[in-house]
């Protein structure tokens, strides 16, 4: 019930009650008839009673209700401070709007929020929305509308407010209506907060919540017990796994195997140190395929300052890797060729150099100009020039052994680099087999091109002693193959190249000298120390060159051997030697021995068997009386191969003799299992005997050696009869040298032998 019904209820109560009183007391002093007098006093008292009642009702009307207003207010004042605290507290604004009035409140908080301070004399009933953003203010007055209409339970929108420094502060409006009977609004009380800070951080969240889903780098999360929380997809694309196999496991299913524990141990180690990891580690896709990652880890930490998380982030850079390693292989490589460019030959070169010096070997290098190059390249493109480049740089490395090196220098200069030489004309065959490489014509761009090159060769020590200086000198010599007319080569030393090309020239006549008989078997004795009779012979080829005259060996085999006509040379001189051994023996010359060198090259191949057969079998000369002579340094770098070849001509009775002893580095126990029957002294050892010591005490040591091992000895070299005496007196049972005779040809021989053999005209009781 309203206040003024009850108050106007209280008020006809009262009236009615009075009224009552007056008309019952009038009537009861009328009906009693008193005296005049005393109904006068009897209305006087009743009047004063009725006040006095009255008054005394009034009194406690009034205190009850004053009491009550005073208890109401206490409240109210009570409720609004904890209101004020709760709202200080919460750091809210609260704003109550009178909608009939049209008047609203706003505390002093929302003075704030806009920067006005909290004393400011500001109506901001009539400035709020107006500082509503522009694009804020159409949903803010709908959010309101909507409310009002009884459409939502409250009020609740966000908005942003234009502060006093310009910028816009976000706040979050709470309310709800207050309704009369009719439920129309009345009004509008509510709160409102500023949220800037936390829609900042809201943005940022889901900012790095994008971020983190669409990272290309994987992010494992996991929590203080290092157990995986959470994964990204970047995670499993890398990784291979789905987040459901992976959350709730530690990581170290991911571990390659390929760090050692210490590696670990370090990175936690690092890790609870300093709260963060960063580093490269190799781990396993679910494919099992091992690839390197580079890593972050960082610690996380709650408010209390306790490890909470881990957060790891890593990069797959197996791709970035690979590039390295191209990058790597572009800062040595030609891009066009991918040959070696002048930076790894001369890294290569230097390499090499060591080991040459080292080894006491030579090395060379082959400097390739292509001929006319330029004018290819003006004339039909570069990129015919490149292709030209590259088919050029596949025919050259084709003939590179594994120990070569080819490399692009520039333009169309490349460099060989050939280790390992005996002697600086061995590079002539690559030189050469480069200039063939060329012969065959080119198809470039869809034309055939016929080319040609110009080669320089330098070879170390003869022309330099270090990488700079030998590919200058290749570069001129080069210069100088271009100047002698092209598509030819040349030596940076002008006797290597001369020597060079009679070794070229030497090969190319020996096919017609062996063709044309050329050869010429000498022969020179061997005489046993002890009766002074001549025993054997040896075979020694010379080459009756039409133009230059003798030939010694030394100086045409080295070219037979690159020619591939050492097992021809061998085989002819092998003949001839047997029809002469058989001859002599059938003129009853009773020798005992035919020697004959074979060279290395024959011992490798199995066919000297079949030859040496068909040889002795072509003469008629018995196996016994033909000895075989193979160099110590040849019989000991061979393999088995050799081994199982000797094997074989010693038991079709050949007799085999370790030539040139003492020179080379002699393995005792392969000594013992060959089937050798002699050993030769070097002439070398022989040479300065008896004066030097040391070479007696050495060729005392090869007969006592020899002897030993039950193998005859001869020595090769003998000149003087000192030394004949010297030999003889150490035990050695055979000499060869020029005391006796040089080596000669055949006819030559035959008063030495007569001599020798006294009763030759009788046949040989032997044959
Ligand atoms: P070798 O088999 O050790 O032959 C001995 C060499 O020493 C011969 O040289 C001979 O002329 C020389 N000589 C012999 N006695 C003396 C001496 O008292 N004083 C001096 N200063 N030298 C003496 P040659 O004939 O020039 O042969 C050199 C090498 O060529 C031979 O050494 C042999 O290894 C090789 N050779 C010769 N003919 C042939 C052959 O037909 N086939 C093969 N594979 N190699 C051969
Ligand atoms: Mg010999
Ligand atoms: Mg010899």
């Amino acid at each position: 019930m309203s206040p003024s019904r009850s108050a106007f209820r209280v008020a006809v109560l009262y009236s009615t009650v009075a009224m009552l009183w007056i008309l019952f007391s009038d009537y009861l002093v009328t009906t009693l008839g008193p005296e005049t007098w005393a109904a006068q006093g009897i209305h006087t008292f009743k009047g004063i009673l009725f006040v006095l009642v009255t008054a005394t009702l009034v009194f406690f009307a009034s205190r009850g209700q004053l009491n009550c207003r005073a208890k109401q207010q206490r409240l109210l004042r009570s409720s609004q401070e904890r209101l004020d605290l709760a709202m200080a507290g919460s750091n809210d604004g609260v704003w109550d709007w009178d909608i009939g009035a049209g008047s609203v409140y706003f505390s002093d908080r929302c003075l704030e929020i806009i920067g006005y301070p909290p004393t400011a004399d500001v109506d901001l009933g009539v400035i709020w929305l107006e500082r509503v953003h522009p694009d804020d203010l159409v949903a803010t007055r709908q959010a309101i509308r909507a409310h009002f209409r009884g459409t939502t339970d409250r009020f609740d929108n966000n908005h942003r407010i234009l502060t006093l420094d310009g910028d816009y502060a976000w706040v979050h409006a709470r309310g709800r209506a207050i309704r009369d009977e009719q439920h129309k609004a009345v009004r509008l009380v509510g709160i409102v907060r500023d949220v800037t800070e936390q829609k900042l951080n809201d943005e940022r969240l889901q900012q790095a919540a994008v971020v983190i889903q669409s990272t290309t780098e994987g992010v494992v999360i996991t929590d203080h017990e290092n157990r995986i929380v959470s994964v990204n997809p970047a995670f499993c694309s890398i990784t291979g796994y789905d987040p459901q196999s992976v959350i709730g496991q530690t990581p170290s299913f991911l571990k390659s195997g390929w760090h050692p524990e210490q590696f670990y141990s370090d990175l936690w180690g690092q890790l609870k140190s300093t709260g963060s990891w960063q580093g490269e580690i190799w781990n396993r896709r679910r494919d099992g395929e091992i690839y390197p990652q580079w890593q972050t880890i960082n610690a996380v930490y709650d408010e209390e300052g306790e490890l909470s998380h881990y957060v790891a982030v890593f990069a797959d850079i197996s791709q970035i890797k690979r590039s390295q390693e191209e990058i790597d292989f572009l800062a040595h490589h030609d891009p066009l060729t991918r040959l070696p460019n002048r930076l790894l030959m001369i890294e290569r070169l230097g390499n090499a150099l060591a080991r040459a010096k080292r080894n006491n070997r030579r090395l060379g290098l082959v400097f390739v100009d292509i001929d006319r190059f330029k004018a290819i390249n003006d004339s039909m493109g570069h990129s015919a020039g490149d292709e030209l480049l590259r088919a050029a740089a596949g025919r050259i490395s084709e003939l590179c052994r594994e120990q070569d090196t080819l490399a692009r220098l520039s333009g169309d200069e490349f460099i060989m680099l050939v280790e390992d030489l005996a002697e600086a004309a061995d590079l002539t065959p690559f030189a050469l087999r480069i200039q063939r490489a060329f012969d065959q014509p080119f198809d470039i761009s869809e034309r055939t091109l016929h080319l040609s090159c110009s080669l320089g060769m330098s070879v170390y020590p003869d022309d330099g002693e270090d990488s700079a200086e030998l590919l200058k000198n290749a570069d001129t010599a080069v210069t100088l193959a271009k100047k002698n007319g092209r598509n030819t080569y040349a030596f940076y030393t002008q006797a290597l190249t001369e020597y060079a090309r009679r070794q070229m020239t030497l090969e190319s006549d020996l096919h017609k000298a062996i063709r044309e008989r050329e050869l010429r078997v000498y022969f020179q004795p061997q005489k046993d120390l002890v009766s002074k009779r001549i025993v054997g012979m040896e075979a020694l080829v010379r080459w009756d060159h039409p133009v230059l005259g003798i030939i010694p060996p030394i100086d045409f085999l080295p070219a037979a051997q690159h020619a591939g006509l050492m097992s021809a040379v061998d085989e002819y001189v092998l003949r001839i030697a047997c029809a002469q051994m058989r001859s002599w023996l059938d003129s009853g010359f009773a020798l005992q021995t035919m020697a004959v060198n074979m060279s290395g090259y024959w011992l490798q191949r199995g066919e000297v068997i079949a030859a040496v057969q068909a040889v002795l079998k072509e003469s008629g000369l018995p196996a016994h009386y033909l000895e075989l002579e193979v160099t110590e340094d040849e019989i000991m770098g061979q393999g088995e191969k050799s081994g199982s070849v000797l094997n074989a001509l010693r038991n079709i009775g050949v007799k085999l003799a370790i030539d040139d002893f003492g020179t080379g580095y002699s393995s005792l126990l392969r000594l013992k299992s060959l089937p050798v029957t002699k050993l030769k002294i070097d002439r070398g050892f022989t040479m300065d005997l008896p004066g030097d010591t040391n070479d007696s005490a050495i060729a005392r040591a090869i007969i006592a050696l020899g002897k030993s091992l039950q193998l005859t000895i001869t020595a090769e070299g003998v000149e003087t009869l000192e030394q004949e005496r010297l030999l003889c007196d150490l035990g050695c049972d055979y000499g060869q040298g020029y005391l006796y005779s040089k080596p000669v040809p055949a006819e030559q021989l035959e008063a030495l032998l007569r001599t020798s053999f006294p009763d030759h005209d009788k046949p040989a009781s032997a044959l």
